[in-house]
């Protein structure tokens, strides 16, 4: 699987009329369709005014409807790590997935409106990590979480500007509950990341420490025009993910989740 001129070779391409400007990607949004298959929610989608990038169905089938380096309508009001509406730099991947079940009948979960009642061995039963009761979530088949993954790894590959895997649910907390519970995000956070991108070699990705005199901004992108998201005090350790120009994507937990960017010229290496 290859991205190649910001199109997936070798599936269908279907052109969404609701594509925008050119964008650079730096983040993977992750979403649930909240209906059936992908076929139809490619249409749904599309006769609401709004567009994705890909749409991956139950069985791992994958639907293409906007290039990879134009902006698509799947995110909304959104902030992320400095950045505000993210479909200005995100790739958004819808998920077939009816998402929240509500009621518990005999045999299953179902919810006002669906026809079908749902198996409880198909069914995740959680509370959603940004709040609310516990309720049923359509579970994510196999076949189509390796396919995500495979599409994951594939467009980082082809963006290495791409510094994080999110869910809507992180960037549109409160307003929206997609990916959900029953969507195993960790597992694609970090998948085709640092692997595909940057310059330094592997050996580098060590631990360094804030040399700069005074406190560091920790931005939300490669540039002084990005947001500054804390200040890192000297003498912080911390480690470089991915180098952007000057730039360095760093982890400052040590739990390998992008935090933001530092100037190189202020990070110093600590002995081998
Ligand atoms: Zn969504």
């Amino acid at each position: 699987m290859q991205v190649r001129n910001h199109i997936l070779e070798d599936v269908p391409f279907d052109a969404s009329p609701h594509i925008g400007a050119a964008i650079t990607p730096r983040f993977l949004v992750m979403h649930y369709t909240a209906g059936g298959s992908a076929l139809n929610s490619v249409r749904a989608i599309r006769d609401r005014g709004l567009s994705a990038h890909f749409f991956v169905d139950r069985d791992g089938a994958i639907i293409q409807t906007v290039p990879c380096n134009r902006l698509a309508y799947h995110a909304g009001p959104s902030h992320w790590r400095g950045h505000d509406g993210l479909n200005s730099c995100a790739i958004g991947i819808e998920i077939a997935n009816l998402g929240w079940l509500d009621r518990k009948e005999a045999g299953g979960w179902t919810r006002g409106g669906l026809t079908r009642v749902l198996p409880e061995a198909e069914v995740v039963v959680a509370a959603h990590k940004n709040g609310g009761r516990s309720m049923g979530w359509e579970a994510y088949p196999e076949a189509q979480l390796k396919a995500v993954a495979a599409l994951t790894e594939a467009i980082r590959k082809a963006y290495p500007s791409i510094q994080e895997v999110v869910g809507h649910d992180d960037i549109s907390p409160g307003r929206k509950q997609d990916p959900g519970p029953a969507f195993p995000l960790a597992r694609f956070q970090h998948l085709g990341g640092a692997a595909g991108s940057g310059t330094l070699a592997e050996n580098d990705f060590g631990t360094f420490e804030v040399s700069a005199r005074e406190e560091l901004n920790l931005r939300g992108g490669p540039g002084t025009g990005f947001a500054v998201l804390r200040k890192l005090s000297p003498g912080s350790r911390l480690r470089v993910l991915r180098e952007e120009g000057d730039w360095r994507l760093v982890d400052l937990q040590g739990d390998a989740v992008p935090d933001g960017f530092v100037h190189g010229a202020f990070l110093r290496r600590l002995g081998a």
